[in-house]
């Protein structure tokens, strides 16, 4: 935030004023702080309302609106202002809000229509390799399994990859969000040193964004529809959008993880590893709810010859693709 002079700051004025926290019991309304910003978000089953500590434009179920007195911190405390009633009662309907009743994130579970699928590695990228078998070749492998069990159940699908060719890990991320993906699964392949390790384990980014790929994101960043700011892409609202965005995106993708992880265990004996926030750049780069899977470990034998038989590779792909599809009901 930017202070102009030197004036000491002002204490709220109780007439305009209220502390946050007061203002959110008394109408209801939940209170989250967006990661990495200034930003507030405050909902209940109707409305949410996005604000940022000294603007006065706010996001009301999506839609940019303005307030005559901007939030404000004193003394460490968020003041908002009372004006901000107005626009829970006249807040625009939005796709984005759960109804009343439906689970958390319920509006948010429509069927994917486009799935991205990203096998890792390829061409000069051989990525882990075991005795006989390359992790860029069992990726692609499972990848395709996993595209045609979507395909069949009326799922777009489209790949980073179709053939062992070297694409770079910001472009395969490029080509998602391009196609404004749904959904991004990565399929990998584990390796080991030791070649004991075994199992297949997920992984999803939670908000461990630097500030370069932060900046990154945002330029990047074409803001969906549902948020009625199509031309208004100005700093801050990409800034509120984002922060949403990135919110949804990790829930959604912890219930992926969740629910591939459960379809995955279903299918193989291969110890089920568990699934967590992961650190991967490509997944970093996307703007939709992401899952990278490990299948499986090349480095280790019984695993290797597993992995190397069609029919397991099929079971892995299709338990992915039931794993996504069962959060659809
Ligand atoms: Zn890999």
């Amino acid at each position: 935030m930017l202070l102009f002079g030197c004036a000491r700051a002002e204490a709220p004025d109780p007439r305009w004023f209220s502390g946050l926290y007061t203002f959110a019991i008394a109408h209801d309304l939940r209170v989250e702080k967006l990661p990495g910003t200034d930003s507030y978000k405050l909902a209940n089953d109707r409305v949410e309302l996005v604000i940022v500590a000294g603007s006065n434009q706010i996001t009301a179920n999506g839609q940019p609106r303005m307030l005559a007195r901007s939030p404000m911190v004193y003394q460490g405390s968020v003041y908002v202002p009372t004006e901000l009633e107005n626009h829970i009662v006249f807040a625009p309907p939005s796709p984005a809000i759960p109804s009343p009743g439906s689970t958390r994130g319920g509006a948010r579970r429509k069927k994917p229509e486009l799935v991205v699928i990203d096998p890792g590695h390829g061409g000069k990228d051989a990525g882990a390799c075991g005795r006989f078998l390359k992790e860029k070749e069992i990726n692609l492998a499972i990848a395709l399994e996993l595209g045609r069990y979507l395909t069949a159940r009326g799922v777009r699908v489209a790949y980073t990859r179709e053939d062992d060719r070297f694409i770079p890990l910001d472009e395969r991320a490029m080509i998602a969000n391009k196609a404004g993906a749904d959904l991004f699964v990565c399929i990998h392949t584990n390796a080991t040193r030791s070649g004991t390790a075994r199992g297949f384990e997920l992984y999803y980014v939670d908000d461990k964004y630097s500030s370069s790929e932060r900046a990154k994101w945002l330029r990047g960043l074409s803001i969906p529809a549902r948020y009625g700011c199509r031309g208004r892409q100005d700093e801050l609202i990409r800034t509120i959008v984002y922060s949403i965005l990135l919110e949804e995106g990790k829930v959604a993708s912890r219930e992926l993880v969740e629910s591939v992880k459960r379809s995955m265990d279903a299918v193989t004996a291969s110890p089920n590893r568990g699934g967590r926030p992961g650190p991967w750049r490509v997944m970093r780069l996307v703007h939709m709810p992401h899952v990278f899977v490990e299948v499986g470990f090349v480095s280790n034998p019984e695993e290797e010859r597993q992995l190397s038989s069609l029919s397991y590779r099929r079971s892995l792909g299709e338990a992915i693709g039931k794993g996504i599809l069962d959060l659809y009901p």
